[in-house]
């Protein structure tokens, strides 16, 4: 019995009661391996010292104060250093507690800036099928997973969804990837066209595509072309960079490997770390001084935003990550986690793609390799493999609906960066046997 109103009710959670580096104990000292940080949010792991010093030395000092009357240390030092290493000239750090939070912000921001440029004809947001941006409204409105939005469809403001960059579903086989990636930019051209030249205020993207589709990232020069067509066009980009974000990929901001900058950026997740509920959305010089040169301030606020605790640990874990150059360690454990995983599972032939950038690793499984067909969704083959890796004490993140929102089946693994060279062959190890009994129990 519970009151808890839980995500997924009638199911017996195990109750967590300790963490230990990358590892989750639950209440009868079970053991988990945490291979997906959540949602891609644990990346330091679960017993950080140095932040939870660092949240205890804030909550000490002062938990919490309203920012409509003060500023706090931790903020404005995060904020700095926020700025300071985003690309380009996004100088400016709205701090708020979720990733939704942050997408609504982003959302809100476009639609001011325009309005305070004398330009309140554009209203149009266009984003990808088969991206997520969050559950609140607006974000929801935006994402392209036709399942999460259908039964919200009537109060969903209307937003508009280009062909995502899905090379191993979207690609033809005889396209290169530069033809790809113009194939979509022209798409996104001709919606903006369609749409009316001046009334579309941005697209929006995950840089690396998250929990829908399972760690996709972009071809090459796709985001170049796509920054191209909005900049012809004065449409702002939104990179969503709230799972692939901070430090995910091996960089800090995703899109530095894809030599764009955005207009406007989200990030969350790995942002505190799971250590406090944090997101933020940064934004260019530009749409600052159009919004505050304007009418003066953002319409907008929270009153949780910029939470004195959350700016401690969030400010610790990025100094945790730089001074113990965690990023070159996401960098080679990515490529081996890559590499181990090709060849585990290169006789199976039910493993269709193994994709991803630094430790943001997306396994697509199918009934075919040859054909690509994926599972029938009745046989829930993500649920399935979640179910046996938790068994074997390994959580893994797992999505049906890769494809279309409907079929299709993934699991997306996000260890922390802390994971050593052992703690992968671990991870790998336990994947296999799970894939093994999750499909075998199917056939
Ligand atoms: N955007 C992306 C790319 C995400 O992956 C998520 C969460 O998974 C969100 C937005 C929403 O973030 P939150 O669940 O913190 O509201």
């Amino acid at each position: 019995m519970t009151s808890v109103f839980h995500r997924v009710p009638r199911v017996n959670l195990p109750i967590a009661v300790g963490g230990d580096g990358i590892e989750i104990i639950d209440s009868t000292g079970k053991r988990y391996i945490d291979a997906c940080g959540g949602a891609a949010v644990s990346c330091l792991g679960h017993s950080n010292q140095r932040v939870i010093d660092a949240i205890k030395r804030q909550v000490q000092a002062l938990p919490y104060a309203h920012t409509g009357f003060f500023s706090s240390e931790p903020a404005e030092e995060l904020a700095e250093r926020l700025a300071r290493t985003a690309p380009g000239s996004l100088n400016h750090v709205y701090m708020l507690s979720g990733g939704s939070e942050a997408v609504e912000a982003a959302l809100k921001m476009a639609r001011q800036y325009f309005v305070e440029k004398g330009q309140p004809q554009r209203r149009h947001f266009i984003a990808r099928r088969q991206s997520y941006h969050g559950n609140t409204l607006g974000a929801l409105a935006i994402g392209g997973n036709a399942w999460r939005r259908e039964p919200f469809l009537p109060i969903l403001i209307e937003a508009h969804h280009v062909t995502p960059c899905f090379a191993y579903r979207e690609q033809r086989n005889d396209e290169s990837e530069e033809a790809f990636a113009q194939r979509l930019a022209d798409e996104l051209e001709a919606k903006i066209v369609e749409l009316g030249e001046d009334r579309v205020a941005a697209f929006v993207a995950e840089t690396v595509v998250g929990a829908t589709a399972g760690a996709v990232p972009p071809v090459r020069e796709y985001f170049k072309k796509i920054r191209a067509v909005c900049d012809k066009y004065g449409v702002l980009l939104i990179l969503d960079e709230i799972m692939c974000g901070m430090g995910r990929t091996g960089y800090l901001f995703a899109c530095e490997e894809d030599g764009v900058t955005p207009d406007i950026l989200t990030i969350a997740k790995g942002l505190g770390a799971g250590y406090q509920p944090v997101g933020a959305t940064l934004v260019t010089d530009e749409i600052f001084d159009t919004i505050v040169g304007g009418s003066g301030f953002f319409q907008h606020g929270h009153t949780y935003m910029a939470h004195a605790t959350a700016m401690a640990a969030a400010l610790e874990v990025q100094k945790v990550i730089e001074e113990e150059r965690l990023l070159d360690n996401v960098r080679t454990r990515g490529e081996q986690l890559r590499s181990v995983l090709k060849e585990t599972f290169a006789s199976n032939a039910h493993v269709g793609d193994i994709r991803g950038r630094g430790l943001f690793v997306g396994i697509e499984f199918v009934d075919s390799r040859e054909s690509k067909k994926p599972f029938a969704p009745t046989l829930k083959i993500n649920a399935r493999i979640k179910s046996e890796a938790f068994k074997r004490g390994l959580m893994v993140y797992p999505m049906g609906g890769t494809i279309d929102g409907k079929v299709g089946d993934h699991v997306l693994l996000a260890p922390p960066f802390i994971t050593t060279d052992s703690q992968i062959e671990t991870i790998v190890e336990r994947l296999q046997q799970a894939v093994d009994a999750a499909i075998g129990s199917v056939q």
